[in-house]
């Protein structure tokens, strides 16, 4: 099974995905992840993408892409995998959509993990005084969850129309939540 996680900042999805991706042998590639390990390790990819993360912005699409892309013709993802973070944009889902047909490689669920509003900036204020991650301030994080509602909300229409999409609800204790999302998973 190869899926896509979508879902807010502070939904829970990198903790969930990296569990599951575990649990069920599927590979699991987060972008942030990436980008963040990037941006430590000095790469041009992360010199590129370190002022567009800390201030809660999306990098460019063409970097992003590229990296997947990178991923896809490797044949690293093929037989079970989670992308997390990945798509963000409408053309990054149309350039996912585009670039697994030319390898022949089938995405068979988009998983949205649904948490409200004021359930995220509460996790996310929360994780900023545990974490210390960059992009965890107060202003940063508020520009985030805008940048989901205008950029990224609009590819949930995009899984809907392509009949693949999953809800699962994200305010529920982590055990809970892992349980619903092993569901439609596997
Ligand atoms: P969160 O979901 O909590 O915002 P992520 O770890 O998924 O955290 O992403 C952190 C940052 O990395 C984003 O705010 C963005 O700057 C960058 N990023 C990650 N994935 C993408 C992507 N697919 N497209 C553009 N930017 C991305």
């Amino acid at each position: 099974m190869n899926l896509v996680f979508l879902g807010p900042p502070g939904s829970g999805k990198g903790t969930q995905a990296k569990k599951l991706a575990e649990k069920l042998g599927y590979v699991h590639l987060s972008t942030g992840d990436v980008l963040r390990q990037a941006v430590a390790d000095g790469t041009e990819l992360g010199k590129k993408a370190d002022g567009y993360m800390k201030a809660g912005e999306l990098v460019p699409d063409d970097l992003i892409i590229g990296l997947i892309e990178e991923q896809v013709s490797a044949g690293k993802l093929k037989n079970g995998f989670i992308l997390d973070g990945f798509p963000r944009t409408i053309p990054q889902a149309e350039s996912l959509r585009d670039m697994l047909k030319k390898y022949q490689v089938s995405l068979d669920k988009a998983v949205l993990l649904d948490v409200g509003e004021d359930e995220i900036m509460k996790r996310l204020l929360n994780r900023a005084k545990i974490e210390g991650r960059p992009d965890d301030t107060e202003d940063v994080i508020k520009n985030r969850i805008e940048v989901y509602k205008q950029q990224t909300a609009p590819i949930v229409e995009f899984y809907k129309g392509e009949s693949i999409l999953q809800t699962v609800r994200g305010e529920d204790t982590p055990e809970n939540v892992f349980n619903a999302l092993l569901q439609v998973a596997q």
